[in-house]
């Protein structure tokens, strides 16, 4: 047995793993990684790995980034962590004040919690809060798109949409306003992803018209929803919603714990429709991809209805004991000046436009319904009918055919259901991009043929 099997066997005499359906692991061999560089993972027995999705999302500048790893090796000689009620520490200062300065124009408020769901679950909490400190205790409900997807602790669950995380645990969630959404995917021919998302904004408009009196806050992810298969809109949805949430008094918060930190093109999604929303929870690229770190940003606004005496019980209690935590938060400050002092937003331009590059072969492949590109997010649609766009029938789990196709070849793909995408790390070379379209070439080749 090698270092690989074995710690794949011991792994799997103890631990449970994340979205896994551990019986899976009967035939799928478990991965023990022993480090990583750059875009690439590597196991014990010298395989190499192409990260193709940032590790869910999270890593920017790639595995063992020299600039991350000296201001954490710094950090760790002064301050690990320490309580953040009555203390503070400078990493959380110096992070706060550059979140405020890079995030939209408002945005002036901080608060630290350690993953984007407990992120959300902030953000909804405040939301409601604030309307009961300002004496509107009946706006109790949320507003959220079809197809959305928030975390998974049981408020996050509640806000999203997606079946398969959502349904099992319906009669534990609270009940929300589930709107019809823009996700362009469903556009009539000759349709610009503009024209959808504005006809598909009636509906929003209309319940908020509806709901108003009842409603805090409507949660979004802006620009593409990432979990759920990777369904992208175009930015005046959010203009539009904006507006709306203006005229009715309702809460706008932009779940960005995905979409933040350049993934879209800009650093924040919502800069593409020059909006602030009430809310905005960041996590994942947060840190670059070190450590669980999240943060809802808010406005004075919303600060100031918290603060009063302590009598008044207004106060936002809400805490998590790592909250603040020093290493991620330098993790955090170190991420933000890679993206300062290396114009990543200006690199990942032509990025971007490998990235098309690579990809626009699959416009003609038989099986692909859809080649769609937000950003620095590119997802393909397998389908068993181009014609009619029927999907595969989940159970045949083509999606998984070409993951183990591409884990073969020394590319990790991670494909949602029938949706392969690339999210790499924004050092990804133009090589390595044309090596990752191949991959996935062929794997889709494989998987359709299966
Ligand atoms: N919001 C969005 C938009 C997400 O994509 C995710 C995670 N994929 C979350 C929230 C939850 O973040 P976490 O997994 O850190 O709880």
């Amino acid at each position: 047995m090698n270092i690989n099997q074995s710690l794949a066997q011991r792994d799997l005499a103890v631990l449970w793993h994340p979205c896994t359906q551990m019986h899976d692991h009967e035939t799928l061999p478990m991965i023990p990684i022993k480090k990583g560089r750059g875009v690439w993972l590597e196991d014990f027995e010298g395989n190499r790995y192409l990260d193709a999705v940032s590790s869910w999302w999270v890593n920017l500048f790639g595995h063992a980034n020299s600039h991350i790893n000296a201001a954490l090796k710094d950090q760790l000689d002064h301050l690990e962590h320490v309580i953040f009620a009555g203390f503070t520490h400078e990493s959380a200062i110096k992070l706060a004040e550059k979140l405020v300065e890079v995030t939209p124009i408002g945005l002036t408020r901080c608060f630290y919690a350690d993953n984007g769901s407990a992120a959300v679950e902030v953000a909804l909490k405040m939301s409601f809060h604030y309307w009961r400190n300002q004496g509107r205790p009946a706006k109790t409900k949320f507003i959220t798109l079809e197809n959305s997807y928030h975390g998974e602790t049981l408020g996050a669950l509640a806000v999203g949409n997606v079946p398969l995380y959502k349904e099992t645990y319906a009669p534990l969630l609270m009940d929300v306003i589930t709107v019809p959404g823009p996700d362009c995917y469903h556009r009539e021919v000759g349709e610009s992803w503009a024209e959808y998302s504005i006809r598909r904004f009636e509906l929003m408009e209309q319940t908020l018209q509806q709901h108003a009196d009842t409603v805090s806050a409507v949660i979004i992810e802006p620009l593409v929803q990432c979990a759920g298969s990777m369904r992208m809109y175009d930015a005046v949805y959010l203009k539009l919603l904006r507006e709306a949430c203006d005229k009715y008094q309702v809460h706008l918060i932009a779940d960005e714990v995905a979409v933040g930190f350049g993934r879209t093109g800009t650093l924040f999604a919502c800069e593409q429709a020059a909006i602030t929303p009430d809310f905005m929870c960041l996590s994942k690229g947060l840190t670059g991809g070190y450590l669980p770190l999240s943060a809802v940003m808010t406005t004075d606004v919303m600060y100031q209805a918290f603060y009063d005496d302590y009598v008044k019980l207004s106060a936002f209690l809400h805490s998590h004991s790592y909250t603040g935590n020093a290493l991620a938060c330098r993790a955090g400050v170190a991420t933000l000046e890679i993206f300062q002092q290396q114009g990543i937003i200006e690199k990942n331009r032509s990025l971007i436009q490998t990235m098309t590059k690579v990809a626009a072969r699959f416009h003609d492949h038989p099986h692909v319904a859809e080649v769609r590109q937000t950003g620095m997010i590119l997802a393909i649609e397998m389908v068993k009918n181009k014609a009619t766009r029927e999907p595969y029938p989940w159970q045949e789990r083509r999606g998984i055919k070409v993951y183990q196709y591409a884990l073969s070849k020394g590319v990790l793909l991670r494909p949602l259901g029938n949706v392969v995408y690339f999210m790499p790390p924004y050092i990804i070379t133009e090589e390595e991009l044309i090596l990752l379209a191949e991959v996935a070439w062929q794997g889709i080749q494989h998987a359709v043929k299966a």
